[in-house]
């Protein structure tokens, strides 16, 4: 079976390297907040054209100690969007904030700069923040939202928990907003063998900040300057981190490749395949074509031996956690309805490109 992701085949790729880093940290005796965390973060930060990265347990808890070393207060709103996964919601509420959700672009299926505007201009002051998602791997349009966000003076925190290494615009995301956040869940672009994450900033007091409400809000030892929280990266995702970061750039590479191949290939077949706007740089964490027929291709290719995910099925207003029928989001709901993750990842092969995309072409619609 072809899997959407294959984290196994990652940890094989690198076998040797990270069990050499493993064998290091387990001789060394720190185990959490030492060298190995130390020289990742410093590592990661560069990688991103961010002057400081911070780590964290999670992706999520990275969107969460972001706003709150923000200083977002409860019973904010925070505009972002409804087609991203649950965690960035649980971020914004985990602080007593509530999300405004920001229509997307209908072809790039990120935010909407000209939305955003005019959910600012509705809602008024009382939204204390934005977080753009880089869905898929697709930037954002960072300049526009981060000049948006200027004007109306309110903060911008990057969700890049699918994007490590796109760019806009030349500069890599991670840099772009006050604050940005990455998770490092296994299946990422960049993953840890566990959870971790980062909030990367090129803000030094925010990011001193972050360090505080990651440890308990301490400033020396024992001495909390700020309420703060436990979420810290240990030294073992660490060290395995600073081996994976040696080959991002060359496996988001393979990713392009492999994702420019399906989009040749898929030209004359009955899917919409991805528009990347001129001057980005995506990260295909996932490739994603958009069908009315998802549900019937995607279990036509299941049943070739092709596992394809849905990235996000249903859009944040209608799960049963959230739900508010009052809000109308037509691009997004759309999208949902329409999108299906091809397998797009190291762990295959331009041969299973060419299988997944035969499959597609020789694909006559629903029966
Ligand atoms: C994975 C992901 C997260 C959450 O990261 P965790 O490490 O699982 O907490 C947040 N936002 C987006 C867009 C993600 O894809």
């Amino acid at each position: 079976m072809l899997l959407p992701a294959d984290p196994k085949a990652n940890y094989l790729a690198h076998a040797d390297e990270i069990r050499a880093a493993i064998d290091r940290v387990l001789n060394s005796g720190h185990y959490i907040l030492g060298p190995e965390v130390d020289a990742f973060e410093k590592e990661f930060a560069a990688y991103c054209g961010a002057s400081e990265a911070i780590s964290v347990a999670n992706g999520t808890e990275a969107i969460e100690v972001a706003l709150r070393a923000l200083g977002v207060p409860a019973g904010a709103r925070i505009a972002t969007v409804a087609n991203t996964v649950t965690a960035t919601i649980s971020a914004i509420q985990q602080i007593g904030a509530t999300p405004v959700f920001v229509e997307i672009d209908p072809d790039t299926m990120v935010m909407d700069p000209a939305a955003l505007e005019s959910v600012l201009e509705r809602e008024g002051s009382s939204v204390k923040a934005v977080v753009p998602v880089h869905l898929y791997g697709q930037p954002a349009r960072m300049a526009a939202i981060v000049e948006i966000a200027r004007r109306h003076g309110i903060p911008v925190v990057e969700d890049c928990a699918q994007a490590h290494g796109a760019a806009t615009s030349g500069k890599r995301v991670g840099s772009w907003g006050d604050l940005a956040a990455f998770s490092f869940y296994p299946t990422k672009n960049l993953g840890a063998i566990g959870d971790g994450g980062a909030v990367t900033t090129c803000n030094a007091v925010l990011a001193e900040r972050v360090r505080l409400v990651r440890q308990y809000g301490w400033k020396t030892r024992y001495v909390a300057e700020v309420p703060g929280r436990n979420s810290r990266l240990d030294e073992l995702q660490a060290a395995i981190l600073r081996v994976k970061l040696r080959y991002l750039d060359t496996e988001n590479n393979t990713r392009r490749t492999l994702a420019s191949r399906y989009s040749d290939r898929l030209k004359s077949s009955r899917v919409r395949v991805p528009s990347v706007p001129g001057g980005d740089t995506h990260a295909f964490h996932q490739y994603t074509v958009r069908t009315k027929q998802r549900d019937a291709l995607k279990e036509f290719l299941h049943a070739r031996g092709i596992a394809c995910g849905v990235l996000y099925p249903v859009p944040i207003h209608h799960q049963p956690a959230y739900r508010d029928p009052a809000i109308r989001l037509p691009h997004t709901e759309q999208a949902c309805a329409e999108v299906l993750c091809l397998p797009c990842h190291p762990g295959i092969t331009p041969a299973d490109v060419d299988r997944v995309s035969d499959a597609i072409v020789g694909w006559q619609g629903p029966t």
